[in-house]
């Protein structure tokens, strides 16, 4: 195998410094990156090539030695990985929208409002979302160029997609007008997407909804959202989720509460009555002398937990109601429920009027 001229490989001249060597690099790896050119093995074979000689010429030891012996001992790995990732610190996975073009970038995360019922919340349940997004067109997989078609890095801007002006003490950086900021002049646009790179399509996702979740939640799902421009990584979709109001309902955490209206008899005596539980009714216990605004619980009767195990409680708050329209037998039995109480009234009414009496002698 003949020795790699890796000074041509990178164009520069064997005197070439530091940052010279540097420039030249990151223009050649943005041009011959995989990523901007899926599919195509001459490009992938440039950028490994050019990495591997940018890995010798910019370690001055592996340099003094290809110098003087147009070689490099125990080559192969020359770790372009960390100086690929060195270089182009903060350059992949979004965050750099607008700070020029020709990057490669992440596609926008998306949001979908779903509207569920507190019995879907409690059970879970499974659904098909349908979507509209830009998706990374198929036929050129993102990069906008037609498959076999030809990409020209732009001669104006050297690939940066940029190009610096001197106006008084500034120095101003202004997409580059011959490539409209794209590094690159694309020869054969691709025609599935007029070399757009994304395409508009509707979607039906599957989501899956645990069980217990809350107003607000939210569920991601990693990479269902629009297709990153020029083939970069898509964004993610959020699901929020709405759960709407119950009619009988409310939820405290994993308990859900309730009014129950009972009659004086029911509270006075005890009952035992069927309750609406989220799923159907339940049997509840309504204990002899239950007082107004206690609270009757069926243990486990309530939400699921979201993470972790078991179920909240039913709650049930209870609320007396004082009829208003009794019957003239209704009546009478109240009457004569009233003549059996001694005195007539409640004992702690009878007691703050006693020491009323004390108090101011009458
Ligand atoms: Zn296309
Ligand atoms: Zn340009």
């Amino acid at each position: 195998m003949a020795a790699k001229d890796y000074y041509a490989i990178l164009g520069v001249s064997r005197d070439a410094d530091d940052a010279t060597l540097k420039k030249a690099y990151r223009n050649l790896a943005r041009a011959y990156h995989p990523d901007r050119n899926p599919g195509d093995k001459k490009a992938e074979e440039r950028f490994k090539e050019v990495s591997e000689a940018y890995g010798v010429l910019a370690d001055p030891e592996k340099r003094a030695q290809y110098d003087r012996f147009g070689t490099v001992g125990g080559t192969g790995d020359v770790g372009f990985g960390t100086i690929f990732e060195d270089l182009f610190e903060g350059f992949f996975g979004g965050g750099e929208r607008g700070r020029g073009r020709g990057r490669v970038r992440r596609g926008d995360d998306l949001r979908y409002d779903l509207e569920i019922t507190l019995e879907e919340a409690a059970a879970g349940m499974e659904t098909k979302l349908q979507v509209p997004r830009l998706e990374a067109c198929e036929t050129c997989q993102g990069s906008g160029v037609q498959p076999g078609g030809h990409v020209e890095i732009c001669a104006s801007c050297r690939g940066q997609g940029q190009v610096r002006f001197t106006q008084g003490f500034l120095t101003v950086a202004r997409p580059c007008p011959n490539c409209r900021g794209e590094g690159r002049i694309v020869r054969h646009p691709c025609t599935g997407c007029r070399g757009q790179g994304r395409v508009s399509r509707e979607r039906l996702l599957k989501v899956t909804i645990p069980a217990g979740v809350e107003n607000g939640n939210q569920l991601r799902l990693s990479g269902e959202g629009e297709g990153g421009p020029q083939g970069g990584p898509a964004g993610d979709l959020y699901v929020v989720l709405h759960v709407k109001a119950h009619e009988i309902f409310v939820r405290d955490g994993a308990h859900l509460v309730c009014e129950l209206p009972l009659t004086f008899p029911q509270v006075a005596l005890g009952d035992e009555i069927e309750v609406p539980v989220l799923d159907g009714t339940a049997k509840l216990k309504v204990p002899a002398g239950t007082q107004p605004g206690q609270r009757l619980v069926l243990r486990g009767k309530g939400m699921p937990h979201l993470r972790g195990r078991g179920r909240g409680d039913a709650v049930y708050e209870v609320v007396v109601e004082v009829p208003t329209d009794l019957t003239a037998r209704q009546r009478e039995l109240l009457e004569e429920f009233r003549r059996s109480h001694e005195g007539g009234s409640n004992p702690r009414v009878s007691k703050f009027l006693e020491r009323m009496k004390q108090l101011f002698g009458s």
